[in-house]
């Protein structure tokens, strides 16, 4: 396809994927994963290489939460979704409450509400674009996602008041925004955000109460084997999962980890994010077809950063010229449905490109408009 609009190749950014979600992969992750051939790829998942590898990945990421004291990095297979189920039979004694201001955090609240073996599940909500958190008291368990991927709103992880384990779906948030984990019971993601990796795992950040939690709850309720957290606690303290792990996506996970660290770490990775979003929200404050979806700056996620923009600007067509020109998935979340920019600034951006994006979309609407 031939651009309408070429964007001239010296404002272009260096790499032009920045969705929320798969991200941008790097390319030492990707000569990782060359590396790992042949001694861990295609070779057992029960045997030392790829235990190392599993046991690498759960002390980087307990290294770079800063995990405290007893808290375990566990992990399995199917990805944030699968860890609702899991926390839904594992870690629900009775009744949860959530926080749900968008599509992610209302898809675990629908799974709990819908647990026949749960009461109805106490939601406080917000509309897209604003925050709501729980606010603690009779719920056994609290959640709310960290960052919520589809309107680009963070919430603070601050336990509630009240004896109710808190779970934060840290999915997009973990490894780009702060995070004290003190303040959480349970700090689960998956590696094709901030990780930079591919989807299918899931990994929880687990305190003793959590695991003491599912081992009590499991003692009286039948769980499914993939489901059972206990499961794959005891096989994560041996660097094992339950079933087969996707090697590949551990061994780009891992090089992501290495990269983080080596950079200095979460402080390091969220300066990185917190430069890219507020490049990107003061860009659009100063143009006048453009501005933050998400009305107050404290609301406004440091790792996915959503632009309304006016009526002049189409965000379809603006989309379309920047494919051409290879810059991708800045699309905003489908059943949003609003003309709207949605950027993924995970560490693994660079705040370079952010700024070589918003040159860009300038570029291109100067023209689209004439
Ligand atoms: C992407 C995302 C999910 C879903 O993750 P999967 O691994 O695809 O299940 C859940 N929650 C949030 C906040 C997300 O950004």
């Amino acid at each position: 396809m031939t651009p309408e609009v070429r964007i001239p190749a010296d404002l272009l950014p260096s790499d032009g994927r920045f969705g929320s979600g798969p991200s941008r992969v790097r390319d030492s992750q990707v000569r990782a994963l060359v590396a790992a051939q042949p001694d861990l790829l295609g070779t057992s998942h029960r045997q030392a290489p790829v235990r190392s590898l599993v046991g690498d990945v759960r002390r980087m990421l307990a290294e770079l939460f800063s995990a405290p004291e007893g808290y375990e990095v566990v992990l399995g297979n199917g990805g944030s979704t699968m860890f609702w189920d899991v926390a839904t039979f594992c870690l629900v004694d009775r009744v949860a409450e959530h926080g749900s201001f968008g599509e992610f955090g209302s898809k675990f609240a629908a799974g709990t509400n819908a647990a026949p073996f749960l009461d109805a599940s106490i939601v406080r909500s917000a509309q897209p674009g604003a925050v709501a958190v729980p606010i603690g008291g009779e719920a056994d368990v609290y959640a709310w996602p960290h960052n919520e991927t589809s309107t680009g709103a963070m919430a603070p992880v601050k336990r509630p008041d009240g004896d109710g384990l808190t779970l934060i779906d840290a999915t997009s948030g973990a490894g780009g925004l702060p995070v004290d984990l003190a303040q959480a019971d349970a700090y689960y993601f998956a590696p094709q955000k901030s990780f930079g990796s591919d989807g299918g795992l899931w990994f929880a950040l687990l305190s003793p109460a959590a695991m003491e939690r599912a081992r009590r709850i499991e003692e009286h309720r039948w769980v499914p084997a993939s489901l059972s957290l206990t499961a794959a606690i005891d096989n994560s303290l041996k660097d094992q999962t339950l079933n087969t792990p996707a090697v590949a996506t551990l061994v780009m996970m891992r090089a992501q980890l290495e990269w983080m660290l080596g950079i200095g770490g979460l402080a390091a990775t969220a300066a990185r994010s917190e430069e890219s979003s507020a490049h990107l929200y003061n860009w659009a404050e100063d143009r006048d077809w453009a501005r933050p979806f998400v009305a107050r700056p404290e609301d406004r996620s440091s790792v996915v950063v959503t632009i309304d923009l006016d009526e002049s600007v189409s965000s379809d067509a603006l989309r379309r010229q920047l494919r051409a020109n290879g810059i991708v998935d800045v699309d905003p979340y489908r059943k949003l449905g609003r003309n709207q920019l949605r950027v993924g600034v995970f560490p693994g951006v660079s705040p370079d490109d952010v700024r070589a994006l918003t040159a860009c979309i300038d570029y291109v609407v100067e023209r689209m408009a004439s």
